[in-house]
This record gives structure tokens, C-alpha cells and sequence, in this order.
């Protein structure tokens, strides 16, 4: 179902499903639609400092559980230190930015949200000393490379228990996701429907005609067999719905294996080896 959940490698249990929230600006479209969400069963929330609306993310939030009698352990909240942010104290300081601008006590999961070069090592020290102190749930890394990776665990204390990437049929990410499942690192898709790029794709039209599903539905649950939690946007109640839907079908081997033939390493974000 909805809420079924995956289990990181310290015992916490993240949702295979979630709605992000990436541009979605404060005000009442996005305190609605994380409402919504919510209100259907929805109960991860993925944001990032970025993204300028964590305060919105907040309130919605805090109205749901009032609204909807959902207690803040129910929930699992995600968001991202900036690159701008990154550095021992700086990135300390970044959590504490997010949590007052969310009005929570913890996150559920907290992301370096870019690998930059020469400071995502001292930023990742940063999250392990929270994570250490019990301030948040889960820690993670996100458009981490297999090379950024191992320079995490080669020194690291704890390896990350979450990456978060761009994937979808046409970026499936083969080097890195076998790094992160051989490695017991919780592999999340970004971008899962490719910002709208892949509605047209004839494969994909075709399985949604042969499932009776709709193209989202068909990518959305491919994620998920792949063991990859995934987190699409939209801020439309009826998509949010049929985003949700994924729990009623299952796709064969066969169509697994067409589905992930689309791959052509094409990205709609940056290539996470030109940050800085
Ligand atoms: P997405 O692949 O989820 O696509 C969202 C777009 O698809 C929206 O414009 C929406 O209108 C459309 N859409 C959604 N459901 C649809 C449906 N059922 N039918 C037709 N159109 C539909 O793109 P995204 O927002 O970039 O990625 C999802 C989330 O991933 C973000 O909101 C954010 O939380 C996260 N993210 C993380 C990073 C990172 O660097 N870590 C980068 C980008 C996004």
C-alpha cells in the first residue's frame, strides 16, 4: 500500500512513495497540495533548503496532523543542505535553518543535496554529528557518483543510508544503483517522471493501454519494483492521486526489462561531476 515502507540500514523506516515539492513556490498552491497529499494517505514529504518553501511545507504539515489526526512519527519529512552551505558548521547551522523554517523538532532524513568537490566530506562529518546527537532520523547524500560514494566510506564513521538521484527510463543510473544496493545505501529516484518528458514515449503508452494504467503509473511503479523509493511532483489533486496508484497491479519481468531498455543516459538536471 501507500505507506508500505523500506527499511535504511540503521532499522528507520522511509516510504516507498512520497510527493516532492521541487519549485513549487510558498503560498497556497503548495500548503494544499502537500494537504492533499497527506489527506490521501501521502505520508513523505521531500523539499530542500533550495527550494524557498519549507516554511509552506511546514504549515501544511502541522494543519494536516491537526485536521487529519496524523501524529509527526506517521510522517517522514526530507530536506537538503545547499551547496552554499556546505562545511562543518556551516552545514550544522543549515540544519538548525531548516528545522526552524519547517517548525519541527527532526527531520526523518536529512541530504547533502550536491557532491561539490572540496567540502562535501567535511559536510558529510556535519550530518554524522547531528545524526549522532539524535537530531535527525536518517542521514543520506544525494546526486552522489560511485567515485563521490567512496571517498565517503573510505574515512567516513557511518556510510550514507539514502542516495538520491535523477532516475527514470531514459537515465536508469546502472554503475551507481548496483553501488548503493550492494552497499545497503537506500537508492531514491529523483525526477521519476522525467518532468513530463516521457508521456509521449510509445513503449510506455502502450504498457499503460495493456495495464489499464496511465503512463505515470506504469514508470512510477517500475521505480518501485526496481526497489527504488521515488518521490513525483505535482500539485494537482487528481494527479496526486493517480501518482499514488501504484499498488494494484504488478508488471511483468518482460516489461520490467523493455521499460529499462529506454535508458539512453540522458538527464533533465546537471551531470553531479560539473558542480561547484
Ligand atoms: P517529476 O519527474 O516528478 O515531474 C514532475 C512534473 O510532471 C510536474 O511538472 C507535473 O506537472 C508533471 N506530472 C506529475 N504527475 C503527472 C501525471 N500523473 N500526469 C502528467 N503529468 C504529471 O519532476 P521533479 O519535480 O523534478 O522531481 C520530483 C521531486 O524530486 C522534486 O519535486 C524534488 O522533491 C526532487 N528533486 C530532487 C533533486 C535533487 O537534486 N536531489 C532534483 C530535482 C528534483
Amino acid at each position: 500500500n501507500l505507506q508500505a515502507t523500506t527499511t535504511l540500514y540503521n532499522g528507520v523506516k522511509m516510504p516507498w512513495f512520497g510527493l516532492g515539492v521541487f519549485k513549487v513556490e510558498e503560498g497556497p498552491e503548495l500548503v494544499n497540495a502537500v494537504k492533499f497529499a497527506i489527506k490521501q494517505g501521502y505520508r513523505s514529504i521531500d523539499t530542500a533548503a533550495i527550494y524557498g518553501n519549507e516554511e509552506g511545507v511546514g504549515q501544511a504539515i502541522r494543519e494536516a496532523m491537526t485536521e487529519y489526526g496524523i501524529k509527526r512519527d506517521e510522517l517522514f519529512i526530507t530536506s537538503k543542505v545547499w551547496n552554499s552551505d556546505l562545511g562543518y558548521e556551516s552545514t550544522i547551522a543549515a540544519y538548525e535553518t531548516s528545522l526552524r523554517k519547517l517548525g519541527l523538532e527532526y527531520l526523518d532524513l536529512y541530504l547533502i543535496h550536491w557532491p561539490v568537490e572540496a567540502k562535501f566530506v567535511e559536510a558529510w562529518r556535519a550530518l554524522e554529528t547531528i545524526y549522532k546527537e539524535g537530531k535527525v532520523k536518517a542521514i543520506g547524500v544525494s546526486n552522489f557518483q560511485v567515485h563521490h560514494l567512496e571517498k565517503i566510506l573510505k574515512d567516513a564513521e557511518m556510510k550514507p543510508m539514502v542516495n538520491q538521484v535523477e532516475y527514470h527510463p531514459r537515465l536508469t543510473q546502472a554503475e551507481v544503483k548496483a553501488f548503493c544496493d550492494n552497499n545497503g545505501i537506500q537508492f531514491e529516484a529523483w525526477s521519476p517522471l522525467m518532468q513530463g518528458q516521457l508521456f509521449d514515449n510509445p513503449l510506455l503508452k502502450e504498457l499503460a493501454n495493456k495495464y489499464n494504467k496511465t503512463v505515470a503509473q506504469i514508470i512510477l511503479r517500475w521505480d518501485l519494483q526496481n526497489g527504488v523509493v521515488t518521490i513525483p511532483k505535482s500539485t494537482k489533486e487528481h494527479r496526486i492521486i493517480e501518482n499514488s496508484n501504484l499498488f494494484d497491479f504488478e508488471l511483468t519481468k518482460v516489461d520490467m526489462g523493455k521499460i529499462s531498455s529506454l535508458n539512453e543516459n540522458d538527464r533533465v538536471g546537471p551531470d553531479p561531476d560539473n558542480i561547484d
